[in-house]
């Protein structure tokens, strides 16, 4: 069996449940490639590194795995002394503390992202990577808001007032996926967008929301923020 005809099988459960920390699964795809020993699971609840968001970290069976993503849209576990095959049972695990880490920032970049966009910025770029995560905008026609540090300041501190309304409001977090695969993230009360990350399922569970720096930097106004799952 090859990956292409595993790909569509493979249940992706990180979609519908941020907080499956464990399950179940059963292999329907299992190798060896350069990097060793791999195999595909169903259902899957490792988040592969993309759209601005780390990896998980888990096991399988207790073994250390690194998923990734196929161009075919299969999530694969590599780890060294991985030695399953197709059909086996299994049982896995991801590192609860960092899914959670992850979830809230990415919730909190999606609405980071509104904000930004709400003052008529154009969005440029993301990273959710705990310690470094920023948004990206397009500084075209911002440069007398933006001038001194002053101004950036000033600019950060509406920020993260908008954010704290947003927060006190509070709102549902749900996704979708249709038919053909793709996903919708709609955060209730902030917007809908396509993403394939992991997100907290209520505004409530983000603390500790900070919006740090404005700085225009290589052609880019970048805006870093840090937040925690409560
Ligand atoms: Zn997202």
């Amino acid at each position: 069996m090859t990956i292409s005809d595993v790909g569509p099988s493979q249940d992706q459960a990180y979609y519908r449940d941020t907080y499956l920390f464990e399950s179940p699964a059963q292999v329907v795809a299992a190798g060896q490639d350069d990097d060793g020993a791999w195999v595909a699971v169903s259902p899957n609840i490792f988040h592969p590194k993309g759209g601005g968001q780390p990896s998980d970290e888990g096991t399988v069976n207790g073994v250390p795995v690194v998923p990734s993503r196929t161009e075919e849209g299969l999530v694969v576990l590599s780890g060294d002394g991985l030695a399953l095959d197709e059909g086996a049972e299994v049982v896995c695990a991801i590192d609860e503390t960092l899914r959670k880490r992850h979830a809230a920032l990415h919730t909190a970049g999606h609405v980071l992202g509104h904000l930004g966009e709400a003052r008529g910025w154009q969005s440029a770029g993301h990273s959710h990577y705990p310690g470094q995560a920023r948004l990206d905008f397009s500084p075209e026609g911002l440069e007398s808001e933006l001038a001194t540090p002053e101004l950036r300041d000033a600019v950060r501190a509406e920020l993260q007032e908008a954010f704290d309304a947003v927060l006190a409001r509070g709102g549902a977090v749900t996704a979708t996926t249709d038919d053909s695969g793709h996903r919708t993230v709609t955060i209730e009360g902030v917007n809908a967008e396509p993403c394939g990350g992991t997100h907290v399922s209520d505004l409530s569970q983000l603390k500790d929301v900070r919006v740090l720096e404005l700085k225009v930097k290589r052609g880019a106004l970048k805006v870093r923020y840090e937040a925690e799952h409560a």
